[in-house]
């Protein structure tokens, strides 16, 4: 996908906020654009974050939500990536995403220090099988907050924009399960895609912020 895109992306993805209430997205206004994190997100931010007086910002979870889907792990994975911020390498193609979000219990209380792992193809739908580019990992802050820095995976035969990832809380079972983008025509087309996985996005400067919220068994 090119910039040019995200306006298309932005409309569609408006008319998905009712499927995205649960607990997938950032929070959005009330005429269901996607909004910048705001003051609403603090309403049902989880308590214990709340009393600290620094309730996660861009968070919507409504207890008790359901766990996140999980899907297939597919072909790509690889153990051993290393523990990573900026998955995005000098001179990598492609438009900037910023994936961030939460992982949270069915109860909404934050998960802290859950490995976050994601794997992807690059902006021209390639893995790299033989080394560890765009793949890598985060732990949880304690608010549950995750960030990465990458690019929008591209598409490969088969399979529409995705974002592989597993989550692991601290001695907790692995959700394994894949986030995808709204907007994608090649959406409709994939056999793993589920709009229960979509990303809330939203332009930050030349680049894009995807949010989602993992819901994983208390
Ligand atoms: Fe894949």
């Amino acid at each position: 996908m090119t910039i040019s895109h995200v306006p298309r992306r932005l409309v569609l993805s408006a008319g998905l906020v009712v499927l995205l209430a649960g607990c997938t997205g950032v929070a959005t206004s009330p005429s269901g654009s996607v909004a910048t994190p705001s003051t609403s997100a603090s309403a049902t931010a989880p308590s214990s974050a709340a009393a600290t007086g620094s309730a996660p910002t861009g968070l919507v979870c409504t207890a008790p939500a359901s766990p996140t889907l999980a899907v297939t792990e597919g072909p790509y994975y690889k153990a051993g990536a290393p523990e990573s911020t900026d998955l995005v390498q000098p001179g990598m193609a492609g438009t900037r995403l910023t994936l961030t979000g939460y992982v949270m219990t069915t109860a909404c209380a934050p998960v802290a220090n859950a490995k976050v792992e994601i794997w992807q193809a690059d902006a021209s739908g390639a893995y790299d099988n033989n080394g560890y580019t765009l793949r890598g990992y985060v732990l949880t802050d304690g608010q549950g907050r995750f960030t990465i820095q990458t690019v929008v995976p591209g598409e490969y035969p088969g399979r529409t924009e995705h974002i592989h990832v597993k989550v692991t809380p601290p001695g907790g079972t692995t959700l394994t399960t894949q986030l995808f983008f709204p907007g994608t025509t090649a959406n409709d087309d994939d056999a793993i895609y589920d709009p229960s996985l979509l990303l809330a996005i939203s332009e930050q400067g030349s680049g894009l912020v995807g949010t989602f919220t993992f819901v994983v068994p208390a």
